[in-house]
């Protein structure tokens, strides 16, 4: 039996972990300590039940994303703490492309969220800009556009050879995150949203961006509303950030776009987005990927996947919880105790410590409105 919906603010909360390969099986042990930590504190429960799939798994049994895993995800757990996938040993990424897209797409999390906020001045690679010029919002549309897989190739392998990636937008999955992006700007008290792609030449699949952006932002006249192209996009944000305070967009633009948004803010270890259905189970990960190259060093920055975690604790409605865990990450990088990634020494482990230590240490006080 399916459950209902998710509850904000509830006081128990049950999460399936998947940490996944490389540094995702690093950097999600330490976001979980925090986890545990802020949940000791404010005396809410949360269940963790930590599931291996990955590429061990894949090369082991021939299994990426089990039978009936979706199911069980979508009907006994509030939310999901992915860690990252990808492994050398799996050439093709097989297994990350049928888990990750696998839960994205099955899942329905059509919102990509993507915050984008600088913690620190010395951490942006823009001269002169600091915290109050860097914090926007990315929405990347998760479930269309030209990742579903519609394509083929024709003659393949010879000198003739076609390929055809189809480029898939449904008039119901354009308007919804657009709404969302409004939605959001307007619970959040900000001012602008700015709706980007590429109608000047995408003249099929962004007419019709264009003609449900007019639409929806007729709705929403307390909100400054703009378009731009997104190359224009990726100008001005290099430029200026502090023009943007959400950004919507389709989903390979969004992917792009928000890697670029990480940089300006510190680089990708500090990154986290979270893929959302709202009302139903929704999956947080860190944005990097398993970094192969650092795996096993016990270097990984595992700030990314404990703010995942702080995203995670504000959709479930524990907000207390999530500015608990967001003031912990912005205190340790101020303090410089982090990883070499963000010019400190420290190891995963030793800034995970840390994390949940001041977690445990701080005062919170419950708003009178949420339920105990
Ligand atoms: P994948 O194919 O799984 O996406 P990748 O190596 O191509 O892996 P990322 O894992 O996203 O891409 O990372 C790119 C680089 O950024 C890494 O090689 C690593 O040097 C650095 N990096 C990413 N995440 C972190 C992190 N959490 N801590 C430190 N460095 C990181």
């Amino acid at each position: 039996m399916q459950k209902p919906p998710i509850r904000q603010g509830g006081s128990a909360a049950r999460v399936a972990v998947i940490p996944g390969d490389g540094i995702g099986k690093e950097v999600t042990p330490e976001a979980l300590k925090v986890l545990k930590a802020v949940s000791a504190a404010t005396g809410r429960s949360m269940e963790f039940v930590e599931f291996d799939w990955g590429a061990d798994k894949f090369l082991r049994e021939g299994v990426s994303l089990p039978d009936g895993a979706v199911e069980m995800l979508r009907d006994q757990f509030d939310a999901i703490l992915f860690g990252a996938l990808g492994d050398p040993r799996v050439p093709s990424n097989q297994h990350a492309a049928d888990i990750l897209l696998g839960l994205r797409f099955k899942l329905d999390l059509y919102v990509n969220a993507r915050p984008v906020e600088l913690l620190h001045q010395r951490l942006t690679p823009l001269l002169g800009r600091t915290e109050k010029d860097i914090r926007l919002m990315v929405f990347r549309e998760n479930t269309e556009g030209l990742y579903v897989g519609v394509g083929g190739f024709f003659k393949k392998g010879t000198a003739d050879e076609i390929a055809v990636q189809e480029d898939v937008n449904s008039r119901k999955g354009v308007e919804r995150i657009i709404r969302f992006a409004f939605e959001y700007a307007q619970s959040k008290g900000l001012k602008r949203v700015c709706m980007s792609d590429k109608s000047n030449a995408m003249t099929f699949a962004h007419d019709l961006w264009q003609r449900v952006f007019k639409l929806v932002r007729q709705e929403y006249s307390g909100i400054e509303s703009r378009h731009l192209y997104i190359d224009t996009l990726a100008m001005e944000i290099v430029r200026d950030p502090s023009l943007f305070d959400v950004i919507v967009t389709c989903n390979l633009f969004g992917d792009i776009i928000s890697d670029l948004g990480a940089q300006l803010a510190g680089g990708l270890g500090l990154a986290p987005s979270g893929n959302i259905h709202p009302g139903q189970t929704s999956l947080f990960e860190p944005v990097h990927g398993s970094a192969p190259n650092i795996a096993g060093k016990g270097i990984a920055n595992p700030l990314g996947s404990v703010l995942a975690s702080a995203m995670m604790l504000e959709f479930l409605g524990w907000n207390m919880e999530a500015v608990a865990l967001n003031r912990a990450v912005k205190a340790a990088v101020h303090e410089n105790f982090v990883t070499p990634d963000l010019g400190g020494t420290h190891k995963t482990v030793e800034v995970g410590d840390w994390l949940a230590k001041l977690v445990s240490n701080a005062s919170m006080t419950r708003p009178p409105t949420q339920s105990k």
